[in-house]
């Protein structure tokens, strides 16, 4: 090993980025006592293969014939498959501080090529680049996580590693390089916003629902106690409160799944016409019941879209009951595709159209936030939990969708869900043909 890090500062992989460092480096990280073997191994012969076109520099001891590999070494090429095949993302910086590899993990984190970019300009987090710094004019080792506002706030574990420094073959020191490990911790960060949230918003509305249930009963064991009329009506009072509570936490619940699965994109084609026809004569019993109509507009089928079938009912769901709860026999509910006048290129549109009473615009923007209403006391009189267009929006973002919402006081309400358009839904499995 020593022989080949003598060597490096020439090699295309650069200066002091040997296998012994990074495994060390790796081995001191926490990183699986394999991986760490592996990235050395990687290491030392990704490096070892750009080291074999060079000649040894001038004044060095005549090469000696080199040794038999040992039985267990990786054939010659392998390492640097090996290091971009890693779910670690890899930042090698050399000793100006510029990036120098970049392996496919950390592109994909990174969500850009840096090679060659100064590592602040690079990473764009504030506290990784003091990190760096400390690597470099501190040998400091740290551990942290941050935030890459670029692309989709994704949380990154970040293990900074100043590598281990030798000396020229002339004795002077080198300047360090420093390795930047980096590991997507945005689900976990995820769910434990969630928690955080659930805790807050879900103790609250469950609180309301609660008291009158444990004030109902008490009523009950006291002066109610011989009243039947009063125990028939408060009975039915506190079963549609146990109804609230059950609907709030089925909502949050299946909010926490669909937030869990948010960056797993489907994979399955779903034709979106026949599931909203489907669902349209589903709720024909409870819309009716409601004095309301929906008027389906779609063509029967082939409006295909990369999906997963339940989480889009969900979507169609949602919006056709709010178009009931809040416009209910103002007139028919249409659902069509959106106006050719507000499509976007690549996106098939559906519109869920009523003519209720509408909402003002400066509310529009914040219908998508979790408990979020306008009329707090309408939504829960009409059974509302404040989680039916969260449920949406997240439904939508994990399909790389978008809703969009044009509303007027007194003009109704038209929500608009997009979908990327796949032009050939056999293709869909694969998860090729998708348009924009
Ligand atoms: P909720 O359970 O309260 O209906 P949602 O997240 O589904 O929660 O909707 C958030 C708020 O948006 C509702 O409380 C309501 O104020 C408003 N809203 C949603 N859909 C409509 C609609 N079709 N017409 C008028 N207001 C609506």
């Amino acid at each position: 090993m020593a022989q080949w890090r003598d060597r490096v500062a020439a090699a295309p992989l650069a200066a002091g980025v040997g296998g012994a460092g990074a495994a060390a480096a790796l081995a001191a990280a926490g990183a699986a006592p394999l991986v760490a073997a592996l990235i050395g191994a990687g290491c030392g012969l990704a490096v070892a293969a750009g080291l074999a076109r060079l000649s040894p520099p001038p004044g060095a001891p005549p090469r000696r014939a080199a040794p038999r590999p040992a039985a267990d070494a990786l054939p010659p090429g392998v390492g640097r498959d090996l290091l971009e095949r890693l779910p670690l993302g890899l930042l090698l910086l050399d000793e100006s501080s510029r990036v120098m590899f970049q392996n496919a993990a950390a592109l994909e984190m990174i969500e850009r090529r840096v090679i060659d970019m100064p590592a602040a300009a690079a990473l764009r987090a504030p506290a990784l680049t003091e990190a760096v710094s400390a690597a470099y004019e501190h040998d400091r080792a740290s551990d942290l996580d941050v935030t890459l506002l670029r692309g989709k706030d994704r949380v990154l574990h970040a293990t900074v590693r100043p590598l281990p420094q030798d000396r020229t073959p002339s004795g002077d020191q080198r300047t360090p390089t420093v390795l930047v490990m980096l590991e997507d911790r945005t689900r976990a960060a995820k769910a434990e916003a969630l928690r955080r949230d659930f805790v807050a918003n879900a103790s609250h509305e469950l609180k309301t629902p609660l008291a009158s249930i444990t004030g109902f009963i008490e009523t009950l064991q006291g002066h109610a106690k011989n009243d039947p009329e009063a125990t028939e009506r408060f009975l039915a009072i506190m079963a549609r409160q146990a109804a609230r509570m059950k609907r709030l936490v089925e909502d949050l619940l299946s909010l926490n799944r669909i937030e869990i699965n948010e960056h797993v994109r489907p994979r399955h084609p779903v034709d979106l016409a026949a599931l909203v026809w489907e669902i349209s004569a589903g709720l024909t019993p409870q819309v009716a019941a409601e004095g309301a109509r929906i008027a389906v507009e779609l063509p029967r089928e082939g409006l295909n879209v990369l999906g997963e079938r339940d989480e889009l009912a969900q979507v169609f769901v949602n919006l056709l009951d709010n178009a009931v709860k809040y416009a209910g026999d103002a007139g028919p509910i249409r659902v069509h595709l959106a106006d050719p006048a507000d499509a976007r290129p690549g996106m098939v549109g559906v519109t869920v159209a009523d003519s209720g009473p509408g909402i003002a615009r400066e509310h529009l923007p914040r219908l998508t936030e979790r408990f979020y209403r306008v009329d707090v006391a309408r939504s829960r009189e009409r059974g509302g939990t404040g989680l039916g267009l969260a449920i949406v929006k997240h439904i939508l973002s994990r399909h790389r969708g978008d809703l969009t919402v044009t509303s007027a006081p007194g003009q109704g309400a038209r929500f608009t869900v997009w979908f990327p358009a796949l032009k050939d839904a056999r293709a869909g499995a694969e998860g090729a043909a998708v348009a924009g």
